[in-house]
């Protein structure tokens, strides 16, 4: 069969890593893919939210399955589109894809289906906001309803920082019309963890589990970036949290989807924080998180394909997926300045690498044969481990054969 798989990061480099091992895929092509990818996958230059485009492509080239990877093109419909022209699609429809693209729309089908989560107000006037950014004391949590990439969600210490970030948000448009409206939200105190699952309409099966890293440096400290290293399995997730996740959160979401109509069909990913009153949902993405799927996939023995065809049929109750008992670590490497302003066109030298570790490319490009960096999150490291100590121990080892100018890691990804 003939794949195309849309985006460029390392969750795409790691979907179509997978895909290039089982048995009925053919031929992949991604868009627009990335320096690493392009030793597996057919690139194809096409931006990832130019869904004309990539209909047009994927007719053409006869595709027989695409799976999206990153959030904007299913938040913009590719999924609604491609189905209306006959096309299998791996990915929520647009309706679905607002638990991501809409945070009052997430939150309001938290709160109808008794789903723990922060409490919250939302606004789409500035001074109204202004007159209620006290009401959960501080800090405070301010977030542009729409996509960000990331940026849209501001923790305010205090009541000027809080009156600077709903500024940015809806007087400066900061993010644009993702901006229009805001969620005024309870600070959760606690361990943040997340869960990422497989959903065809009617059941919902957890994945394996994997803890990220969002801070830029060690420690925890500094900006908020896309991640910076992430392990699987997650050090918290015992079968004591893991029941009380079903029942409190994946239960009652399943039945949401079923009462809302909703026939979601693909991957939900579920931010979590972990709080002295049990799990909370901080967040919904409606697709693989990055880096987690490169640690999560990795672990993944049953074909992808046989997955997605069990979703696409709402058979997921009949397919048996079975992980690796192994333990994966990932560590990202940045360039320097990363989140904020970085250079790109550095040359990548890579060393000869150990077994049992795989490179997932991000922002990497290729120019005159000279492997170069192309944006913040340059690359993954991936390595297995009969134990999270070996894996961790391996990631590092071999971080340390790979070189470009201002090369930022951190040093203490599955280290506690
Ligand atoms: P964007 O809209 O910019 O794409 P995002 O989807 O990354 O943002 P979230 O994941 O909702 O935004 O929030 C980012 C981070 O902010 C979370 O991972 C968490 O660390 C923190 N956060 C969000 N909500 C809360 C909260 N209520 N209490 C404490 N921390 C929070």
């Amino acid at each position: 069969m003939n794949v195309l798989v849309v985006g460029s990061g390392g969750r795409e480099h790691a979907i179509i890593y997978k895909l290039s091992k089982e048995e009925r895929v053919d031929k992949i092509y991604c868009a627009p893919g990335n320096a690493g990818i392009s030793k597996l996958a057919e690139i194809v230059d096409i931006k990832d939210s130019n869904i004309e485009k990539l209909l047009e492509f994927a007719k053409s080239k006869k595709i027989d399955l695409t799976i999206v990877g990153p959030e904007v093109p299913l938040v913009m419909g590719i999924v609604d589109k491609f189905e209306s022209e006959g096309l299998k699609i791996f990915g929520p429809n647009k309706k679905c894809s607002l638990l991501e693209g809409s945070k009052a729309f997430s939150k309001d089908f938290m709160i109808r289906y008794s789903i723990p989560t922060a409490r919250y107000k939302e606004f789409t006037d500035i001074d109204e906001a202004i007159k209620n950014v006290d009401i959960y004391g501080y800090p405070v949590v301010v977030k542009a309803d729409g996509l960000a990439g990331g940026k849209g969600v501001i923790i305010a210490n205090d009541k000027d920082e809080a009156i600077t970030a709903l500024e940015n948000i809806m007087k400066y448009k900061k993010f644009g019309v993702s901006g229009d409206r805001v969620l005024i939200e309870e600070f959760l105190d606690g361990v943040e963890t997340s869960v990422l699952t497989f959903v065809d309409g009617k059941t919902i099966i957890p994945m394996v589990s994997a803890k990220d890293h969002k801070k830029v440096f060690d420690g925890e400290k500094g900006l908020n970036t896309g991640g910076m290293g992430t392990f699987s399995p997650s050090d918290i997730y015992d079968e004591k949290l893991e029941r009380e996740i079903k029942e409190k959160i994946l239960n009652p979401i399943i039945e949401g989807f079923k009462r809302d109509n909703l026939n979601y069909k693909g991957v939900l990913f579920i931010g979590l924080m972990i709080t002295n009153d049990g799990p909370k949902v901080l967040e919904f993405n409606v697709r693989f998180g990055d880096p987690e799927a490169q640690v999560v996939l990795t672990r993944l023995e049953t074909d992808l394909v046989d997955i997605i065809n069990s979703i696409l049929e709402e058979k997921l109750n009949d397919i048996d997926i079975k992980w690796s008992e192994c333990k994966t670590a990932c560590v990202v490497l940045t360039s320097n300045g990363y989140p904020e302003s970085y250079e790109k066109g550095k040359l990548i030298r890579i060393g000869k690498l150990d077994d049992d570790v795989l490179l997932f490319h991000s922002g990497t490009k290729f120019e005159n044969g000279k492997l170069l960096t192309n944006g913040g999150r340059v690359i993954g490291v991936t390595a297995i481990g009969r134990t999270l100590n070996e894996a961790v121990k391996k990631v590092y080892g071999n971080v340390e054969k790979i070189h470009f100018e201002g090369m930022h890691y951190r040093k203490d990804i599955g280290k506690r």
